[in-house]
C-alpha cells in the first residue's frame, strides 16, 4: 500500500511557509535553495535536504536554487560538482538557470567585508588560531577581548587589502566581526570571517588568497540570492542569530534588500545500520570495504541508484516520517519499506530461480514445449501478460522441496501436489540422489486438466504454489544479493544494538547522542572500531536463472522477482550477453525482532 497520492501532511516548514504566503511576507514568493559543499557524493541525508527544499518550493509554485557552497579551496572538485547535480536530477529535480557558486559573490562578500570594517564592525586580528580559540571562553565563561579588537578601522582596512593582495602568509591574520566577546552564544563572540589562505580554487584559480568562512557567506548568498526559507540542519540553530546579524547589519546598511531570507532548522536524517558521516564513507571506499561510491551497499545517491532504489521511494520515506526538530534515528527497516511500498507499484513481476533443482515432469513429453501466461502485474491489468515457456523439464527453488518436510509445509515433498504458478498441478513421484546422498532432481506428473487460465483449471484447490523456469529456456544471470552493509543499528556505538537491542519495522528508535555528522562512536564512545561492525554478507554473488526476457532488460529496469524480492537490472554491467541483477530489497522485512534467522 503506498499513499503517494495521499494529502501532504503538515509540519512546521510547510506551516511557515503558508503563513508567509498568507501575510504577502516576501510578495507570493517562495525560493529556497539547496548549498552542498561539492567535497563528496552526496548521502541518503542530503537527499532529505534536497527532497524538502525541492519539494516545498514546488509545492509552493516557488523554485529552488542549487548553490555550491564551495568557500573552502583546498577540499573541493569540479567532478563533485557533476555528480551532485547528476544527483539531484536523478531525484527529479531541476533548477533551471538557478545554479550558483558562493564563490560567485567573492567580489560582494569582499566589498562587504570592507563595509563592516569602515562601520567598525570588523577588525583584522593578528591572534593565532589557538591564541583565539583560546580566549573564546566556554558556555559559562565569557570570552576575552583581543588586543586588536580596538585597531582602528583605517588601520584595519589597510590590513585587509594587504591580505587580499597576497603579503601575508596563511594564518598571519584574520578578519573578525565585532560583535560581544560576553554573548552566552559562543557563535556571537567576534567570528572570524576571513582567512588567508594561499591555494587555488577549483572556480577562481588564483585569483584570490582571502577567503571568507562559512557562516558569514551562506547568509549572504541566501539574501543575494533572494531566498525566503533558508533550510538546514538543527547544529546551525546556534549560528541563526549571527546569520540575522550579518544581514541585518548590511540591510540597515542599504547593501542587501529586504525582506531578508530567515534561517529554519530540521532535524537531519539518522539512519541506523548505516554510517552517513563523510570521513567514514571515504574510509569504507579508500579500504576497500566496499567497491566504489556507486557500490549498491554504500548510502551514497549514486549507491541508491545502482542498488534499485527510487526517488519516489525517498519521497515517501520522508513524507512518513515528517519533518520535525528533535533528532531521531530511524530504523533502516522504514526507509527498506518505503521502496518496497513503492516498488510494489512501479515493478513488473518475473520469474527468477535463484537456488535451482531439477524438476522433471515424467509424463510430459521430451522435447514439446508450450507457453504460459503470467500477468506482468497483478494489480494492473493493463500492464499484460507475458509468455512463460513450460517444459519437461524445469528449475525450481531448492527450497520449494523436501523430502521429509515438517508440518504445515504446503510445498513440495513425495506424493504431495502443488500448483506450478501460471501452469500446471503437480505431484511428486520421487527423488534422484547423488552417490552421496544429495538431491539432485525431483520427478513429478503433471495434471493436464489443471493449466492456469484454462476452463475448471483452479476447481482443484491445492495449497503450495511455487515458481519455475523451463530448463531448456531460462538464461543463466549472476545476481548480487545485497544486504544491510553493517549488522547492529549503531556501528561503532558503545551499545552499538542501542537502547532496546532490537528494532521493529515500524520503530523511530529515539535519540542516541551524536555529532553533528550522526557519528554515535565519536559521541558516545572512541572505544569501537564502526568497522568492526560491518555485516560479513553484505554481498552474495550467485548465478541463478532468469525467464528469457529478462536478458533483455536495459540497464536500471526494476522488476519483482516473484517470491523473491525486487531486483533491479545492473546499471553498470548488465548486457544481454551476461545478464546481471542487483537485488535492492527482500519482499519481507528479515531484519525487525523475530524474522531473522
Ligand atoms: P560537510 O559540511 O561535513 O562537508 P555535509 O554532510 O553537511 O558535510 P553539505 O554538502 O554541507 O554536506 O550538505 C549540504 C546540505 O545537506 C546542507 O544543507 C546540510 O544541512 C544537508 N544535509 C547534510 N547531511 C544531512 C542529513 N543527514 N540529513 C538532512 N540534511 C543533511
Ligand atoms: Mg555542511
Amino acid at each position: 500500500m503506498t499513499d503517494k497520492t495521499a494529502a501532504p501532511a503538515p509540519h512546521f516548514l510547510r506551516t511557515v511557509m503558508a503563513e508567509d504566503l498568507r501575510s504577502g511576507k516576501y510578495g507570493g514568493r517562495v525560493v529556497t535553495r539547496f548549498p552542498p559543499e561539492p567535497n563528496g557524493y552526496l548521502h541518503y541525508g542530503h537527499a532529505k535536504s534536497i527532497i524538502i527544499n525541492f519539494g516545498l518550493a514546488a509545492e509552493n509554485s516557488g523554485r529552488c536554487h542549487l548553490r555550491f557552497d564551495d568557500t573552502n579551496p583546498l577540499k573541493e572538485d569540479v567532478e563533485f560538482e557533476d555528480s551532485i547535480c547528476e544527483a539531484v536530477r536523478w531525484l527529479g529535480y531541476d533548477w533551471n538557470e538557478h545554479r550558483y557558486h558562493a564563490s560567485d559573490y567573492y567580489d560582494d562578500l569582499y566589498r562587504f567585508a570592507e563595509w563592516f570594517i569602515e562601520q567598525g564592525l570588523a577588525y583584522v586580528d593578528s591572534q593565532s588560531a589557538e591564541e583565539m580559540r583560546a580566549t573564546r571562553g566556554t558556555l559559562t565563561e565569557p570570552g576575552r577581548e583581543s588586543p586588536d579588537r580596538n585597531r582602528p578601522p583605517a588601520e584595519s582596512l589597510a590590513l585587509f587589502r594587504r591580505m587580499k593582495a597576497g603579503e601575508f602568509p596563511d594564518g598571519q591574520y584574520v578578519l573578525r566581526l565585532k560583535i560581544d566577546m560576553a554573548s552566552p552564544n559562543l557563535n556571537m563572540r567576534d567570528p572570524a570571517i576571513y582567512r588567508i589562505r594561499h591555494a587555488s580554487h577549483h572556480r577562481t584559480g588564483d585569483q584570490w588568497c582571502v577567503y571568507p568562512l562559512y557562516d558569514y557567506t551562506h547568509c549572504i548568498s541566501d539574501a543575494l540570492e533572494r531566498i525566503t526559507h533558508s533550510i538546514c540542519t538543527l547544529e546551525f540553530q546556534d549560528h541563526r542569530p549571527l546569520y540575522d546579524w550579518v544581514i541585518e547589519k548590511l540591510a540597515d546598511g542599504g547593501m542587501l534588500e529586504r525582506p531578508l531570507p530567515r534561517q529554519y532548522e530540521f532535524a537531519r536524517l539518522n539512519l541506523t545500520y548505516v554510517v552517513l558521516s563523510k570521513r567514514k564513507l571515504i574510509e569504507l571506499v579508500s579500504k576497500g570495504h566496499v567497491e566504489g561510491w556507486d557500490d549498491p551497499r554504500m548510502p551514497t545517491l549514486v549507491g541508491a541508484r545502482r542498488r534499485g532504489f527510487t526517488p519516489d521511494g525517498f519521497r515517501l520515506l520522508i513524507e512518513r516520517t515528517g519533518v520535525s526538530k528533535n533528532d531521531t534515528w530511524l530504523d533502516m527497516g522504514l526507509l527498506e519499506n518505503a521502496m518496497r511500498d513503492d516498488l510494489n507499484e512501479i515493478a513488473e513481476r518475473r520469474v527468477a530461480v535463484l537456488d535451482p533443482l531439477k524438476l522433471i515432469i515424467d509424463n510430459y513429453p521430451e522435447g514439446q514445449s508450450e507457453d504460459c501466461f503470467a500477468p506482468n502485474h497483478p494489480k494492473k491489468p493493463e500492464l499484460g501478460k507475458r509468455a512463460l515457456p513450460f517444459s519437461r523439464e524445469l528449475w525450481i527453488e531448492r527450497d520449494d522441496f523436501m523430502e521429509t518436510p515438517p508440518k504445515g509445509y504446503f510445498r513440495l515433498s513425495p506424493g504431495k501436489e502443488v500448483r506450478l504458478r501460471y501452469g500446471y498441478i503437480v505431484q511428486c513421484t520421487g527423488v534422484d540422489k547423488d552417490a552421496s546422498g544429495h538431491i539432485v532432481a525431483v520427478h513429478a506428473r503433471y495434471d493436464p486438466d489443471t493449466k492456469s487460465g484454462t476452463p475448471g483449471a483452479e476447481t482443484r484447490k491445492v495449497k503450495g504454489n511455487i515458481h519455475w523456469l523451463s530448463a531448456a529456456h531460462a538464461k543463466t544471470a549472476e545476481i548480487r544479493l545485497y544486504d544491510r552493509l553493517f549488522s547492529v543499528p549503531f556501528p561503532g556505538a558503545r551499545n552499538p544494538l542501542g537502547d532496546t537491542g532490537n528494532t521493529t519495522d515500524n520503530a523511530t528508535i529515539k535519540t542516541v547522542s551524536a555529532d553533528a555528522d550522526g557519528n554515535v562512536a565519536e559521541a558516545v564512545s572512541e572505544e569501537r572500531n564502526y568497522l568492526d561492525d560491518l555485516n560479513p554478507s553484505s554481498k552474495k554473488t550467485i548465478t541463478g536463472y532468469i525467464e528469457p526476457a529478462l536478458a533483455q532488460a536495459a540497464p536500471e529496469t526494476r522488476f519483482q522477482f516473484e517470491r523473491q524480492g525486487y531486483f533491479v537490472a545492473d546499471l553498470t554491467d548488465h548486457t544481454k550477453e551476461t545478464p546481471v541483477f542487483n537485488r535492492t530489497v527482500t519482499l519481507k522485512d528479515s531484519w525487525s525482532a523475530g524474522n531473522r534467522d
